[in-house]
């Protein structure tokens, strides 16, 4: 079962630690919607006709696209793609883009998870973050998704805000599950050198959250999400029993999915391919038949590499039987000496044939995960 996620690259206002590839957006989206048209045309074998099974719409700011022009995506990946019919179809939504029965069309038009970009319950966080919408729009933008019929909700928070402290984030928390979400994904701010938080930080106006701050958020993240009965599955992701993102997990777990519009990935198994992070080279490339992506052949240390860094986030980790069938025995051996390590330290422990992360080792998961990665040499 394969995944497609669409980029949508607009977005009406930039946000202060935004690294995502996106574009302020004018009311015209033809350039992009006839370039993905084009995109999904020819790129309808990338799956090896593969049954898909998850549709993610990301960006960017999804929600700016109008009903029909969702609809119009969606009617040419029916046409070019064998779609499940119990499908997972998410699409991510900014608070302050919810207009009349914007939900209910959504969902008539198949779509059956809403992420909604709450990010903080907090205002002043809101401003400082440079987000667009107010908490009281979150609450409505909630409010009409439960209304419309939407079971399957997810909020994106984000903690280790600079000014955030830990009781801001546990009031955070109460009024997140004070709403019947069933998905959460937790993020701490990073701050990235081209944001501009990125550059506030160079020129030192910027201070961010300590390391014991952070780590005093992340532990009352875990302990308040599990007394709301949400499983930790992922370092950034918690869910009611039965409502992990299908999508995202995909990802985790090796599936090959593709990658449409200016900036996406794609992976295949056997290679990784990324578009070009520009909306008129992606379109002009399509346009005029030429090359609009990059692309790299995994080789096996790769591969291995990439297993490491994604299977160790999650709470099914480390398969060794999967190590020692893809990666030999020199790849078993590996692994199972450096657990050792951390095994003994309490950072991870071993159960049947799984390696997973501890709660302790989760914090400084980077750490533990960069040691594991294999030194590949590049042409
Ligand atoms: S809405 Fe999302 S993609 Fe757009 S600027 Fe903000 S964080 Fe970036």
């Amino acid at each position: 079962m394969a995944g497609i996620y669409i980029h949508i690259p607009y977005c009406k206002k930039l946000c202060s630690y935004c690294d995502f590839y996106h574009i302020i957006s004018d009311n015209d989206h033809s350039l992009f919607l006839d370039a993905l048209k084009k995109e999904i045309e020819i790129r309808q074998d990338y799956l090896n006709r593969e049954t898909v099974s998850t549709i993610y719409f990301g960006g960017g700011t999804p929600s700016v696209l109008s009903i029909k022009e969702i609809e119009f995506i969606l009617d040419i990946l029916r046409k070019n793609f064998i779609i499940e019919s119990e499908n997972e179809i998410t699409i991510e939504v900014n608070p302050d883009d919810i207009r009349d029965n914007y939900f209910r069309e959504l969902k008539n038009l198949g779509i059956n998870r809403i992420s909604l970009g709450v990010q903080s319950w907090r205002d002043e966080d809101l401003r400082f973050l440079n987000r667009r919408h107010t908490s009281e729009q979150s609450a409505d933008a909630l409010a009409s998704a439960f209304a419309a019929g939407f079971e399957n909700v997810s909020i994106d928070l984000i903690y280790g805000i600079p000014g955030m402290t830990t009781e801001h984030l546990a009031s955070n928390l109460i009024r997140t599950f004070s709403y019947d979400i069933k998905h959460l994904s937790a993020y701490h701010l990073t701050i990235e050198p081209d944001t501009v938080f990125g550059k506030m930080k160079q020129k030192n106006r910027l201070n961010e959250t300590d390391e014991e701050e952070s780590v005093a958020e992340f532990n009352l993240l875990i302990e308040k999400t599990e007394e709301a009965g949400f499983v930790h599955y992922e370092i950034s992701n918690f869910s009611k029993p039965g409502y992990i993102s299908l999508h995202n997990t995909n990802y985790w777990r090796q599936v090959s999915y593709l990658g449409l519009g200016p900036s996406a990935h794609s992976f295949n198994g056997y290679s990784r391919q990324w578009n070009v992070r520009n909306l008129k080279k992606y379109a002009n490339s399509l346009k005029g038949n030429k090359t609009f992506f990059e692309k790299e052949e995994l080789d096996l240390k790769t591969k291995f590499n990439e297993y490491i860094l994604t299977s160790l986030r999650t709470m099914w980790g480390i398969d060794l039987q999967y190590v020692e069938k893809a990666f030999e025995k020199e790849g078993y051996d590996y692994v199972i000496n450096l657990a050792g390590k951390f095994i003994n330290y309490g950072l991870m422990e071993q159960k049947e044939n799984a390696l997973t992360l501890t709660n302790q080792g989760k914090m400084i998961s980077d750490n533990i995960i960069s040691e594991f990665i294999m030194p590949v040499q590049k042409d």
